[in-house]
């Protein structure tokens, strides 16, 4: 079991990544590096950036995932979604675009323009490995000039870090029925390696039999969670998770962190940060296990 030490706060962000990559140790976490020789700390940074994208820094080993880099009001709000006359990212990025392409492989969970955009199609380095959730997917984005595009299994081995894809579904039944071809495939992945916390990625999925399974299988210490609650026109719910989502899988998992993500940056995302923490206190949840960072905030576990 290795220590859950937590840090908060915007100020530690970059700091926890470079300790967690350097192998050394915070001075919150005392005992998280009893061999400075080895690289392999057993510390695990998460580093929330905007929308989807998020850093993982994992066993030394910075992946970035669901990059979308473009400046505020680059693109037309999603057609056919709630506040499409709304342009996005509804905000910048925290930081400057090179700190944040500074990552030595990518993880696509699928091809939406809100986790992967025309900007990082441009931008991010073509020789970094990149994984994604099928060959369609792997196809798309070897066009885009990407010569290292890996396709996600159950047991993908990178760096010694084991990872794993796991299913989801973007929408529910009717969701599907009516829009399933633009909502297309998605994936989570877990992460595992021994010494360190399991973390469990759910993309962009609503909470189902997937979701529960994966959580049943993986018993992960940390989940990641998409609860910006995204809606399209005429149909009823969301495309992704919400609030009362973050309560179930504190409910699933009673020993993990759990983390909400994708908020407050796209136009059809319906719940925010102030929602999610009404709830966390309407529902009695403990503050310290379920987290909403802030874009740019960072937590080492
Ligand atoms: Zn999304």
């Amino acid at each position: 079991m290795t220590h859950r030490t937590l840090l908060r706060g915007a100020a530690v962000a970059t700091l926890a990544l470079a300790l967690a990559a350097c192998g050394a140790t915070s001075p919150t976490s005392p005992a998280a590096t009893p061999d400075a020789s080895t690289e392999d700390a057993g510390t695990v940074g998460f580093q929330q950036i905007r929308n989807a994208t998020i850093k993982l820094d994992y066993a030394g080993t910075t992946f970035l995932i669901d990059p979308m880099l473009a400046a505020k009001d680059a693109y037309p709000g999603f057609e056919g979604t709630y506040n499409s006359e709304v342009r996005y990212p509804l905000v910048e990025l925290p930081m400057p675009m090179s700190e944040v392409m500074d990552a030595d492989a990518i993880i696509v969970t699928h091809t939406h323009a809100d986790h992967w955009d025309d900007e990082a199609r441009r931008s991010l380095p073509r020789n970094l490995p990149l994984f994604v959730q099928n060959e369609a997917d792997a196809e798309s984005i070897r066009q885009d000039g990407f010569t290292d595009v890996r396709v996600l299994t159950r047991d993908t081995v990178f760096n010694g870090t084991q990872l794993s894809i796991t299913g989801g579904q973007h929408g529910d039944d009717q969701a599907m029925a009516v829009a399933g071809e633009a909502l297309g495939q998605v994936m989570g992945v877990v992460f595992q390696r021994p010494g360190h916390e399991t973390v469990y990625l759910a993309g962009d999925t609503i909470w189902n039999a997937q979701v529960e399974d994966s959580i049943q299988q993986y018993q992960p210490d940390v989940i990641v969670l998409n609860t910006g609650y995204a809606r399209i026109q005429g149909l009823d719910g969301s495309i992704i998770m919400g609030k009362d989502d973050l309560y179930r899988a504190y409910q699933a998992a009673p020993q993990a962190k759990v983390i909400g993500s994708h908020m407050e940056a796209v136009n059809h995302a319906m719940q925010t940060r102030q929602d999610l923490h009404d709830h966390i206190k309407a529902t009695g949840m403990d503050p310290e296990r379920v987290l909403v960072p802030a874009d740019g905030e960072s937590y080492t576990f």
